[in-house]
């Protein structure tokens, strides 16, 4: 395999690939996302009323009907999540020789929605930890780019820093060369050249 391959974390995918890919796993839990808040609610509504009439939670069968259901949805989630990242993590060994990454897990993505961001943190660790295993059975090599390398600032067309870009900016031009950039792919792009750099 001749492929090498620069992963950025995005924020409204769950990766981008310097081959111009955007990956997006949204659509496998946002159904679920909604249920499991809807039955959570359900879940509290039900602790609360226990706890007015003083009524001991083992003893509560509606308590603890709901409380399974919430379980298992999380259960579910979890096996979809973990499926999906494998199929990924599976392909992107299989079609690359050398696969650069940046070294970390938390990027402030999916604000104000706490539970999309803890399954999309959890997600990438996972995944990367999936990518090293999968990585060493094949032969193929996983590079940690520095976690302060500026792959959202660099134009990846003539390397000029371009300075900070607010999280809101998904596209820019190039203040040096005019070149217009997807925010995520330009990173991308800028991870594998910065990653390839440092093995050769
Ligand atoms: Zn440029």
């Amino acid at each position: 395999v001749a492929n090498n391959i620069g992963l950025d974390l995005g924020l409204t995918h769950f990766c981008i690939t310097s081959a111009g890919e955007k990956i997006d796993n949204n659509r496998f839990y946002r159904s679920l996302e909604q249920r499991l808040i809807r039955e959570q609610r359900k879940l509290s509504k039900r602790l609360e009323v226990a706890k007015k009439h003083n009524r001991k939670l083992d003893e509560c069968r509606n308590y603890q009907k709901q409380k399974v259901k919430v379980a298992r949805i999380h259960e579910k989630i979890a096996n979809q999540r973990t499926d999906f990242l494998h199929k990924l993590s599976s392909r992107l060994t299989d079609e690359n020789q050398i696969i650069c990454i940046e070294d970390l897990n938390v990027k402030g993505l999916v604000k104000n929605h706490k539970l999309a961001k803890s399954i999309s943190d959890v997600s990438w660790s996972e995944f990367v930890r999936q990518l090293d295993y999968k990585c060493a059975w094949k032969g193929r090599t996983l590079v940690k780019v520095d976690r302060f390398f500026p792959s959202s600032q660099l134009c990846s067309s003539c390397g000029h820093n371009d300075g900070k870009k607010e999280l809101n900016i998904r596209e820019w031009i190039c203040s040096n060369c005019g070149t217009i950039h997807d925010r995520d792919i330009n990173a991308s792009i800028n991870i594998k050249t910065e990653g390839l750099s440092g093995i050769a």
